[in-house]
C-alpha cells in the first residue's frame, strides 16, 4: 500500500496540520491501494501563505523563463510517463494503453504547449493613448476531478504557470496519486518555491477553506455542477474570479446522409470512453426516426464488442468505474432507463461477466427509442449507458440536441463536412467534433450554460489567467 502523509507546500515536503487521512481503493478489485492526508483549513492556509509570499517574484520572472521551466515539466513527466500511467489506471481505473496515451501523454503535450505559446504570446498592446497590458491574476486555486486526474492538472496548472500566477492546487481525493507524482516532477524541474502548491482533502472540507480565503485571487474548478455551483456561491463574498468546468450531456447526431456504420460506431465509442466517465462524452445518439432499427442494430453491437475488465489486461477496452459511489450511481440510472420504459438493446443492471472480484464494473448499456426528456437522456450519467434518441428532420435534430440545461461537446457525421458543420453552427455547445475530428489541446475547451464558463487549454487558457490593465498617456499635443 502507498502511503502519502505530507503536502508539498513552499517547496518542500510539509507534515500536514491534522492527522486525518483518506483511503484511496483501486477499482479494479476494491483493495485498498494508497492512503493520503485529509488537509484542513490550516494547511489551506499554510499553502496560499506560501502561493502569495512566492507571486511578486513569479510574476515577475520573465515569460522565457517560465517556458524553459515548463518544458522541463514536460520532459520530467515524459521521463516518468510509463509509472504516472499505471498509478492513473490503478486509481480509477482506464485501461492502461489508453492511459498512456491520453491519460500521460495529453497532460505532458500540455506543458509544452505552454511553453511554446509563451514564446510569441503578446502580454502588451497599444490601443490609442493607452498600453494595455496583460497581468497574471495572482493566486490561483485548482480543484480538479478523477476522470482525467492529470490531464485536467495540466489543463490550469500549466496555463496558470504560464501566465505568472502561483497555484494551490487540491486533486480529487478519488485518484490523487498523479498529483503527488506531479509535485515531484515540478520539485525537480527547479521551479521556484511556493510557486506551485499540493494539498488533499474532501471537497467541503479543505475545497471550501481554499475557495472562500481571501488572499486567493481566482478559483479555477473542473468537476460536477452541483460543486461548481456551491464553489461559486461561496467565493461569491470575496468576489474573486471563478472558471468552472462542469459536465455534460452531449448529442452525437448522425444526419441521413452519413455513412451509418462508421458514425454510429463512432458515437458509441466516444459515449464509452473511459467508461463513459467523460465530461464531453457524447451520450445521446440523435439518428433520423426511419433510420431507427440500422442504428440500433449497430450500437448494440458495438456496444458488445467492447470487452470489460481488469484494466491493466491488454484485450480490455472497458474498465471499471472509478469508485463504488460511481458504480452503484450508473447502475442505478440503468434502472430508471428500464423503469422508464426505453427499449434496453444492450447491458443491463447485472454485473458484467468475468470481471475482477470487488471491482466497480457495469456492462456498456444502450437504450433505444428514449424520450429526449426522460431522465437518462436529460441528466449526466457518468457512465457507460447511451441513449438513443430519434428526430424526424435536420430542425429536430438541432432543438433536440439543444434542449439541455448542458453545453460543452457534440458532434456531427455526415457525407461532408461543410453539411455537418452547417449543422454544428446551429449547436449551442462549446465544442462540436466533424465527422469524428480528434481532440486538440490548442483550441479552445470549455462549455455553455450549465456545463460552465471560462475556457481552458490553448492560448485561450492562458487568457483566463491574466487580468487586463490599461495604463493611460497623455497624448501628445497636437501640431499647430
Ligand atoms: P466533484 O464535483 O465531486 O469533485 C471535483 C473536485 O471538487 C474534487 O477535488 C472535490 O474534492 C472538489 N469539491 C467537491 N465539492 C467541493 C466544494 N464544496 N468546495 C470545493 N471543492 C469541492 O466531481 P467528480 O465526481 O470528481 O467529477 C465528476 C464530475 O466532473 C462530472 O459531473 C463531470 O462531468 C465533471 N467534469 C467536468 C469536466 C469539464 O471539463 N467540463 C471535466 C471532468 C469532469
Amino acid at each position: 500500500m502507498i502511503i502519502k502523509d505530507k503536502f508539498y507546500i513552499g517547496g518542500q515536503w510539509a507534515a500536514p496540520a491534522g492527522s486525518g487521512s483518506i483511503e484511496v481503493h483501486s477499482p479494479t478489485d476494491g483493495v485498498l491501494l494508497a492512503r493520503i492526508p485529509q488537509g484542513n483549513a490550516a494547511d489551506a492556509d499554510a499553502a496560499i501563505a506560501a502561493a502569495r509570499r512566492a507571486f511578486d517574484a513569479w510574476a515577475a520572472t520573465p515569460p522565457a523563463r517560465r517556458a524553459e521551466l515548463l518544458k522541463k515539466i514536460q520532459e520530467g513527466l515524459k521521463a516518468r510517463s510509463e509509472e504516472i500511467a499505471r498509478t492513473i489506471t490503478l486509481e480509477m481505473g482506464m485501461p492502461l494503453k489508453l492511459s498512456q496515451r491520453i491519460q500521460v501523454g495529453s497532460p505532458t503535450a500540455t506543458f509544452g504547449m505552454y511553453a511554446r505559446i509563451l514564446g510569441d504570446f503578446a502580454f502588451e498592446e497599444t490601443v490609442g493613448n493607452s498600453k494595455v497590458l496583460r497581468e497574471p491574476a495572482g493566486v490561483v486555486v485548482a480543484i480538479t476531478p478523477w476522470n482525467y486526474p492529470l490531464h485536467q492538472i495540466a489543463a490550469k496548472v500549466a496555463a496558470a504557470l504560464a501566465a505568472g500566477c502561483t497555484v494551490v492546487l487540491k486533486p480529487s481525493e478519488v485518484a490523487p496519486l498523479n498529483a503527488f507524482a506531479l509535485a515531484e516532477v515540478i520539485h525537480e524541474a527547479g521551479v521556484p518555491a511556493g510557486v506551485f502548491n499540493l494539498v488533499t482533502g474532501f471537497g467541503p472540507e479543505i475545497g471550501e477553506a481554499l475557495v472562500t480565503h481571501p488572499q486567493v485571487d481566482m478559483v479555477s474548478f473542473t468537476g460536477s455542477t452541483g460543486a461548481g455551483k456551491r464553489i461559486s456561491q461561496v467565493a461569491a463574498n470575496t468576489v474573486k474570479r471563478v472558471a468552472l468546468e462542469l459536465g455534460g450531456k452531449s448529442a452525437g447526431i448522425v444526419l441521413d446522409d452519413a455513412d451509418f456504420a462508421t458514425a454510429v460506431a463512432g458515437v458509441v465509442g466516444n459515449c464509452y470512453l473511459n467508461a463513459g466517465q467523460t465530461c464531453t462524452a457524447q451520450t445521446r445518439l440523435l439518428v433520423p426516426a426511419h433510420r431507427y432499427d440500422e442504428a440500433a442494430a449497430i450500437a448494440a453491437a458495438t456496444a458488445r464488442s467492447f470487452k470489460v475488465g481488469d484494466p491493466l489486461h491488454p484485450d480490455t477496452t472497458l474498465g471499471p468505474l472509478a469508485s463504488k459511489m460511481q458504480e452503484d450511481r450508473v447502475r442505478d440510472y440503468i434502472a430508471k432507463g428500464i423503469a422508464g420504459g426505453a427499449e434496453l438493446l444492450a447491458g443491463g443492471t447485472d454485473l458484467p461477466a468475468d470481471v475482477p472480484a470487488g471491482g466497480y464494473y457495469v456492462q456498456p448499456t444502450v437504450f433505444g427509442r428514449v424520450a429526449p426528456q426522460a431522465v437518462i437522456a436529460q441528466e449526466e450519467i457518468f457512465g457507460p449507458v447511451l441513449s438513443i434518441i430519434t428526430y424526424s428532420d435536420e430542425d429536430d435534430a438541432v432543438r433536440i440536441a439543444n434542449d439541455s440545461i448542458y453545453g460543452l461537446s457534440g458532434g456531427v457525421w455526415s457525407a461532408t463536412d461543410a453539411h455537418a458543420e452547417a449543422v454544428a453552427r446551429r449547436l449551442r455547445t462549446g465544442q462540436v467534433e466533424i465527422n469524428g475530428g480528434p481532440f486538440n489541446i490548442y483550441a479552445p475547451f470549455g462549455g455553455y450554460k450549465q456545463s460552465g464558463n471560462g475556457r481552458e487549454l490553448g492560448k485561450y487558457g492562458l487568457e483566463d489567467f491574466l487580468e487586463y490593465k490599461s495604463l493611460q498617456f497623455k497624448p501628445p499635443p497636437k501640431a499647430a
